[in-house]
């Protein structure tokens, strides 16, 4: 595959690439540019100077284009399903959910067209106006994540390119072909050269220079903590404009009264969907002690049987790479040797075949779950959970609350007090009452702490990618006197 700048495929500068796996099978999927310096300058320079035209084409334009975009990506949505099986390891069903949410973002933001509103606001004195309205930043640096690929590119791309702004965009070095396909429809849809580039490569290698670059106003980053947190120490350079997506650790709650098996579905769900790979997965249970019992019964029959495996045939498929692997060994590991229980998983599965070679773990149950360990404080990011029984309301919420993290939150109660109550008390962005998730295009998707800043989704998320812009405006017919000029 190759980079796109200034509406060209081009091999990265000096000719070098690096290789893309398949993560069912450890084999070479394909191989992607390395990219240097010197492509970057070259994407920001594209970027930095078609900006001002994509913006004048007006939002109606934009929006048709845009459109047209998912019209071309449904057309072809096989395609997308199939690579972000082999390329990114998802389960077929989840691949067609992906291509789903990927057409859902672009067609909900390309209706944003000729809906930008401003505000009016009255001046000091009579006969005079601020007229508060919203333009691009300009440049949009979009950094995204392989455990979505496909829909963070589009939730990204739509919203950015929607508000007038151009953009040069970096994929995850796990699924940048993914990312080139998706692309390449914008591209065939009518996105001018220049406004839409595209430049892979590893993050800790050209990341540093992309952010800092002095074209870029606004950056756009799904991924994890740490790398937001580094961004946006180099973003300093330009005091860019930051939509930081970050880590999550969401608490699950399941009260005494609530629907059994309502919270047993939507658990499996928010912990084995992408093999628990997912910003917004369970990452720590609170049971209350009554139902506990009962409880921890099915979930753990669930989790000794949950079939891993060949993504177009298991409920589960491969981690992302072998290092996710062994993240999940630690964690386990260090869980054994602090005492907690590990009722089901532990392990990696023996699969045969091309799978012997892929990077899967087994669904992993920890039980008694220590509230200061690494599996109740980290984000374990895989198919491994910890449970820890409690009784008590307040103490639950705060419990909930005791992590660096805040995106997601679960609460399983029929009380409406207490969801009320849990509603006010948790400090997170999302809070999911006795349903699984995720998030919709017309919800905020935002986080508290080192969940990052501003969001995506909704029209507040597509606000942060404008900077809004104050035009005063006196239209008295009075001579304007020294003495009538504050400070004189
Ligand atoms: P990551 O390692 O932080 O990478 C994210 C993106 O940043 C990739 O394109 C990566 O490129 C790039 N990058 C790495 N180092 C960089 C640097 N120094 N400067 C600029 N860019 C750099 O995250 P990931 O492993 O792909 O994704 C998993 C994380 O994403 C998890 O923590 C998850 O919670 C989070 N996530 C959050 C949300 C949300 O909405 N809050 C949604 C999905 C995922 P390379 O691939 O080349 O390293």
């Amino acid at each position: 595959m190759k980079n796109l700048i200034d509406g060209k495929w081009v091999e990265s500068s000096n000719g070098k690439t690096l290789n893309d796996i398949n993560p069912s099978t450890g084999e070479v999927f394909d191989t992607f540019p390395a990219s240097t310096k010197d492509d970057v300058d070259r994407a920001m320079d594209a970027a930095y100077t078609t900006f001002e035209k994509w913006n004048d084409l007006g939002s109606k334009e934009r929006g048709r284009i845009i459109r047209r975009a998912g019209d071309l990506i449904q057309a072809s949505r096989k395609e997308l399903e199939d690579l972000l099986v082999k390329e990114c390891g998802k389960i077929r069903p989840q691949a067609i959910d992906e291509t789903d949410g990927v057409l859902d973002q672009i067609y909900y933001y390309s209706n944003f067209e000729r809906k930008l509103t401003g505000d009016v606001v009255e001046g000091d004195t009579s006969m005079r106006k601020i007229f508060q309205y919203k333009v691009p930043h300009g440049v949009v640096l979009a950094l995204t994540p392989w455990n979505f690929p496909a829909a963070m590119v589009a939730r990204k791309l739509a919203p950015a390119l929607m508000t007038g702004n151009s953009v040069v965009m970096k994929p995850s070095s796990d699924t940048p072909v993914i990312a080139e396909w998706l692309v390449k429809k914008f591209q065939q849809a009518g996105v001018p050269d220049g406004v839409l580039n595209m430049l892979t490569g590893k993050g800790s290698e050209i990341g540093d220079y992309m952010v800092a670059h002095k074209k870029v106003s606004l950056i756009t980053m799904t991924g994890s903590t740490e790398v937001g947190q580094r961004i946006m120490e180099k973003a300093s350079a330009n005091m860019s404009k930051l939509i930081l997506e970050l880590g999550g650790k969401a608490p699950f709650i399941v009260w005494n009264d609530a629907d059994i098996e309502k919270a047993l579905t939507t658990l499996v769900w928010a912990k084995f969907w992408n093999a628990g790979q997912s910003c917004i997965a369970a990452e720590r249970v609170y049971l209350h002690e009554d139902i506990a019992k009962k409880f921890m019964e099915k979930f753990t029959t669930i989790t000794k049987n949950f079939r891993v495996g060949d993504p177009e045939s298991a409920q589960m498929g491969p981690l992302i790479n072998s290092s996710a692997v062994k993240n999940m060994e630690q964690v386990v590991n260090a869980a054994k040797e602090n005492g907690m229980e590990i009722i089901a998983g532990g392990n990696v599965p023996k699969l045969s075949g091309k799978f012997s070679k892929g990077f899967f773990y087994s669904p992993t149950l920890i039980g008694d779950a220590d509230q200061k360990s690494s599996v109740f404080q980290d984000e374990i990011f895989g198919p491994v959970i910890g449970v820890k029984n409690v009784n008590d309301w307040d103490e639950t919420i705060k419990l909930a609350n005791d992590s660096r993290f805040g995106l997601a939150s679960y609460l399983f109660t029929e009380d409406n007090k207490r969801i009320f109550q849990a509603a006010e008390a948790v400090r997170f962005g999302e809070l999911y009452v006795n349903m699984p998730g995720p998030e919709s295009s017309q919800g905020y998707h935002t986080g508290f702490r080192l969940t990052g800043q501003a969001g995506e989704g909704s029209k507040y998320g597509i606000e942060d990618y404008l900077k809004l812009k104050n035009l005063y405006v006196d239209y008295s017919r009075e001579k304007l006197k020294l003495s009538s000029v504050p400070g004189f």
